[in-house]
Order: C-alpha cells, then sequence, then structure tokens
C-alpha cells in the first residue's frame, strides 16, 4: 500500500534531552527526511541536573546548559519550533495541532512529553515565596531569591530537594527539610547511603524532619507560618517544593493511545499501540529486555540512553532496549553516583562511610543488581562491570576492600556468566 504520509517530517513532541538524542540518532541511523522538535519552552534544549546544583549557584551558568548549539541544529537539519504547546494529535490525519492554531503533518510522531511536577495545594506554584524546580526559569527565580533568604523550608527530601537544602546551607541560610516518608531519598538510594547523606546535612546543621507533612499555611510579614503534622509549626521566608513529577501523557491519552500511570505504553522498540507513533524518555513506560518488563526511569542517564535508541529505531528495529541506567547526586563536597537498581534485598558495604569513600553492592538473590559509591571511581567502575554482567560475587569478597574486584573477576569469568543465566 503506498504510504501517503511519506514525505511528511519526524515531529519530535518535547524538547528536551530524550527529544534531542532521539532527532541526532534518527539522522546518524540514515534518516534524511525533515526532523521538527517541538517545544513549549522558549528556550533551546537544556540540560537539567544543573537546575538543582551548579545553575542555583551562578548567575552565568544558566548560559552553559544549552544541549547543542545553533550550528548542530543546521549541520542536522533539524528545526526548532518553541514556544509553542502541542494540543491535540489527530491520529487519522496524521496532524499534529498546536496551541498558536498551527498544525503539522508527521510521518512518524515522538512524544518525549518528559514530566510535570507534583505540586502541593496549599504551596501552589505562583505564590510568593514558594519556589518549584522543573524548568530554566524556576532556577534562575530561585537563585535570585537566594541571596535574601534566611530562613528556608524544602518539602520533599528527595534528590532534588536535598541538593537545594545543601545549596542554601552553603550560602549560609537555615534550612528545615520536611519528608512525609520514613526516611530520605526512599527512591533512589538503600538505608546504607541514605544514612549517609542524613549525616552530612545534620553535620552542617540542616534539619530533615521525617514522617511530617504541612497542615496549614498562614502568610507572615516575610514568607509563611506553617503548620505542622505533628502540631508543630515552623516560620520560614520562603519554601522550595521538590515532591517529585508526574508523567505527561494527557496528549496520549486524549489520542487514545495506551497509557498507564506510570506513562505511555511501549514496546522494546518506543513504539506506542499506534505503529506511526513513539515515545521515549521519562514519559515512556518502556519495555526493557534486560529486567524482562516495562518500567519508567527519570533519571539522565536513561532520557539520553532511551532517546538514542527510539531515534535508532525508527529508521531500523534492532535488538530491544535493555540499557542500565542510573543518577548522580551532588550535594555539599560529595557526588553520589549510583548506577542499576539503587536498592537491594542485601545492600554490601565496602570501605568507610565515615570518611565519605565507600561503595555499596545491591544484591537480588545473590546477584548484584546496583552499586552507589562516593568517593572511590575505580570501584565504581569495577562495580558497573559487575552490574553489567550480572555477577554473582559472594558478599565476603564484595565487603573486603583489599580484594581488587576487577581483577578477581577477571580470574573467574563462568561465575558471572553462570549468574547471568540464572538471573
Ligand atoms: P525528586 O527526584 O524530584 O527529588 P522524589 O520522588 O525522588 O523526587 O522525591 C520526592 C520526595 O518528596 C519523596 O521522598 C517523597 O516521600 C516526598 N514527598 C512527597 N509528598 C510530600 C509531601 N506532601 N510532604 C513532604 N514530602 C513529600
Amino acid at each position: 500500500m503506498k504510504n501517503t504520509h511519506e514525505n511528511e517530517p519526524m515531529v519530535i513532541i518535547g524538547a528536551g534531552i530524550a527529544a534531542v538524542y532521539a532527532a541526532e540518532s534518527a539522522r546518524k541511523a540514515g534518516f534524511d527526511g525533515r526532523i521538527i522538535i517541538c517545544g513549549d519552552e522558549r528556550e533551546a534544549p537544556y540540560d537539567r541536573p544543573p537546575l538543582s546544583k551548579k545553575v542555583l549557584q551562578e548567575a552565568e551558568e544558566a548560559a552553559h546548559i544549552s544541549l547543542r548549539d545553533n550550528a548542530f541544529y543546521d549541520a542536522h537539519n533539524i528545526d526548532l519550533r518553541l514556544g509553542n504547546a502541542a494540543q491535540r494529535i489527530d491520529r487519522e490525519a496524521r496532524q499534529v495541532e498546536f496551541s498558536d492554531g498551527t498544525s503539522l503533518g508527521y510521518g512518524t510522531l515522538v512524544l518525549a512529553t518528559g514530566s510535570s511536577l507534583r505540586t502541593l495545594p496549599l504551596l501552589h506554584p505562583g505564590m510568593p515565596h514558594v519556589f518549584y524546580l522543573r524548568r530554566i526559569s524556576d532556577a534562575i527565580a530561585l537563585r535570585e531569591a537566594l541571596p535574601n533568604i534566611r530562613s528556608l523550608v524544602v518539602v520533599g527530601a528527595g534528590v532534588i530537594g536535598l541538593e537545594v537544602a545543601s545549596v542554601a546551607n552553603g550560602m549560609g541560610i537555615d534550612v528545615t527539610v520536611l519528608e512525609a516518608g520514613d526516611r530520605p531519598m526512599a527512591r533512589a538510594t538503600c538505608a546504607e547511603v541514605c544514612e549517609f547523606v542524613v549525616k552530612q546535612h545534620e553535620q552542617r546543621g540542616v534539619r530533615i524532619r521525617t514522617g511530617v507533612s504541612i497542615r496549614e499555611v498562614t502568610e507572615r510579614s516575610s514568607g509563611y507560618r506553617l503548620a505542622l503534622s505533628d502540631g508543630e509549626s515552623l516560620d520560614a521566608d520562603a519554601v522550595v517544593v521538590g515532591i517529585g513529577v508526574v508523567p505527561n501523557v494527557a496528549l496520549a491519552e486524549a489520542a487514545g493511545l495506551e497509557t498507564c500511570a506510570s506513562g505511555i505504553c511501549v514496546d522494546g522498540q518506543g513504539r506506542t499501540s499506534d505503529a506511526h507513533i513513539y515515545a521515549a524518555g521519562e514519559v515512556a513506560f518502556h519495555f526493557n529486555a534486560r529486567v524482562g518488563r516495562a518500567e519508567r526511569q527519570e533519571n539522565w542517564h536513561h532520557a539520553v540512553a532511551h532517546g538514542e535508541h527510539v531515534g535508532r529505531a525508527i529508521v531500523c528495529s534492532g535488538p530491544d532496549y535493555e540499557e542500565i541506567s542510573g543518577y548522580w547526586s551532588d550535594q555539599y563536597d560529595f557526588s553520589l553516583q549510583s548506577f542499576g537498581v539503587p536498592i537491594g534485598e542485601q545492600n554490601v558495604v565496602r570501605g568507610s562511610t565515615d570518611i565519605g569513600a565507600f561503595v555499596v553492592f545491591h544484591l537480588q538473590a545473590g546477584v548484584v543488581v546496583g552499586v552507589s559509591a562516593v568517593g572511590v571511581p575505580r570501584e565504581m567502575r569495577a562495580g558497573k562491570a559487575l552490574v553489567r554482567s550480572a555477577a554473582k560475587v559472594p558478599v565476603s569478597v564484595l565487603r573486603d576492600a583489599s580484594v581488587d574486584l576487577a581483577k578477581w573477576r577477571e580470574a573467574r569469568p563462568s561465575d558471572a556468566e553462570s549468574a547471568s543465566e540464572s538471573a
């Protein structure tokens, strides 16, 4: 059957990390049609991890976080259409309609719509002295406010909340973190890593209160009084809310594509329930062949790897997605790196959490499925190799810092193989 849409462009909705990598990888794989990246923000695609780190500390950093310069888009023949939100997908006509009334036909559509902030009704975005962090404009607004803040409450002790707390503490601001759950970074770290992180904050005077939420908010002459669920109240000049995100599935859902609470459902190639529409990055509830099921990942590594995978798959489908992703978090003078599953049934520490030089191996059924580390890059590299090969390593070996893990693995390649077969 003749494809009447074969001359239509590849249209990518969303102008974030996954979008740029999908476009670039489609080009590398030989896609020679037009590629149009459409974003609702006015800025050209930029990197997000620095928003809760360097951009809060240094005014000029905001200028350095563009993912690619104009020459890149020109050289790859990629059009950027910015400041215009996609509002509707007409799957029958294969068209996307935009908020400014225009529409674009597509041959292939890629949804790289990312996530939106979860918000607190009592402290909603747009209220004075209330800050959220998702976009570059949010980070600039917070950076400009920080020098005039003496007391700050951070709601949510996830990666974002704790990174903001560390920056504010470094500026001499009195910081209290309120966490509804029973421990900080519960999604991103095991108890052993969490304990180290909490200690770093407490040693510098940041108070982290767990198991509390905000019941009532009253305005003061400067900032707010917050009545807490434990009966106490707290005054703060400003509040930063970092309580996580939800995937932006509305466009896909309204178009009748298969979605769920975890995102837009896609197969191992990134294809949605419509063969002409793909989803990439944080919004995609994607099949990962390595874990044998669908999952959603919210980190930078995944946005890059899944974007690349989907861009390639559009041109020529290959093996299903099977990347292992991870994250890093910079707080104070330490950088936490994590790769693979960040919490195991068993978490084995090698090194010293007291001096901030340690690696933690996360095990499931005896297999190293993840690794987290602070201050030991060589151990981290060896740990990543164990995760990649799904190695089964005795706990006594993992724990013993005198055993060189890279050498140990080289000497016993069969252990790693048998473990990956049985995994
Ligand atoms: P991020 O990566 O954006 O930091 P996470 O989902 O990892 O997001 O962390 C958000 C944190 O916010 C979690 O620890 C969660 O328990 C906490 N949280 C969610 N809702 C509330 C709330 N209403 N009050 C306080 N903490 C909250």
